[in-house]
């Protein structure tokens, strides 16, 4: 094997080897590979950085990443991102069990738990790397370049109203888009991807123009209620919510909501999702066909995309079924049952 062989083969990168594999390829390798192997020898320089020194030190002790947003800290100063910390504290609400630090065990609630400012702030001051273009920027800078400056970010073409699927890096969408056959199409080739788009429209139509009929309903009622939660009585005791009664249409009712109803044992999962039921707690003698919707609410935060169900309730049938609560995902299902309440707005309508 030659000198130079030896030296592309092999992956090591001790400071002899890279220095020789550099002036080797210098001839010898494609642009690329080389630049792959300067890579390298940086990168024992790279590990040393004070940057990254740093990092190590105050990543989160669960999921080892530099927290992006508010960092926790438990009494003993190990450190959690708010993902986590949210996470922990969900988890142990669902056993039943008393959360605790991953690195001390020392128990951790949502009421002892303190914000660490200081690392905080010297986390967005750290160097993090586009995932487009691989440059470092400050922490606090990023998210707006990659999503506003940076020139390899991916981009569609402005044509993608009439049926383009081209996705590509922004700086080559300008060639792309004069060489687009799209605009040449005829307006009968287009239609079809119009019809997509006045689907997608109508689609979302149809959650206003329900609501504004809604709201043309004789008897209307709105309750400003909070979820608390319980155990079932069940051998394993399972966590649910539920309301206290509350009055309307001159009836009592309540509202009970799950987690990961379809499951067994939530805890098991990562995905969560949480669903409800309305109940009507007087007993009726004639129908009553109800339309309700939550709502954030004045007193809640949950980041929730409005739905209106409809349950007809009946002298037997005092139960709807679990209708999703539709939350944007995992993370804000965890934050709201990392709180000890949830807070929201039912709206009521009879028909
Ligand atoms: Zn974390
Ligand atoms: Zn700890
Ligand atoms: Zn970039
Ligand atoms: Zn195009």
């Amino acid at each position: 094997m030659s000198d130079a062989e030896a030296a592309t083969s092999s992956t090591e990168t001790t400071t002899e080897t890279v220095e020789n594999v550099e002036k080797m390829d210098e001839i010898n390798e494609p642009e690329a590979k080389r630049r792959k192997l300067i890579k390298n020898s940086d990168l024992d320089d790279k590990k040393n950085r004070l940057e990254e020194r740093l990092g190590s030190i105050l990543c989160c002790a669960v999921c080892l990443d530099l927290p992006r947003a508010a960092v926790y800290q438990c009494e003993n100063g190990h450190l959690m991102c708010a993902g986590c910390f949210n996470h922990l504290i969900a988890d142990a609400r669902l056993r039943d069990e008393a959360a605790t630090c991953p690195s001390c065990r020392v128990e951790i609630t949502k009421a002892s738990a303190i914000r660490n400012l200081a690392v905080e702030n010297a986390v967005s001051e750290l160097p993090s790397e586009c995932q487009y273009c691989g440059k470092e920027f400050p922490r606090n800078s990023l998210e707006k370049h990659e999503e506003q400056m940076c020139e390899e970010r991916i981009s569609g073409c402005k044509y993608s109203r009439i049926g383009c699927p081209w996705r590509g890096p922004m700086h080559e969408s300008k060639q792309h888009e004069q060489e687009c056959p799209h605009p040449r199409r005829s307006g009968a080739e287009v239609m079809e991807a119009l019809q997509v788009i006045d689907q997608q429209v109508a689609d979302e139509r149809k959650l206003y123009e329900n609501i504004f009929e809604l709201l043309g309903y004789e008897k209307i009622t709105f309750n400003d209620l909070q979820l608390k939660s319980y155990r079932t009585e069940e051998f394993v005791h399972r966590l649910y919510y539920e309301t206290s009664r509350f009055s309307a249409f001159n009836n009592q009712w309540l509202v009970k909501a799950k987690i990961n109803n379809s499951q067994k044992d939530p805890t098991q999962c990562s995905e969560r999702d949480i669903t409800y039921q309305l109940i009507l707690k007087s007993r009726i003698s004639c129908p009553l066909n109800i339309n309700f919707v939550i709502l954030r609410g004045p007193f809640g935060d949950m980041k929730i995309h409005p739905r209106i169900y409809r349950f007809d309730f009946t002298e037997e049938a005092n139960e709807s079924p679990y209708m999703p609560l539709s939350l944007p995902d995992t993370a804000e299902c965890n934050r709201l049952l990392a709180a000890k309440t949830i807070n929201f707005r039912l709206i009521m309508f009879l028909a």
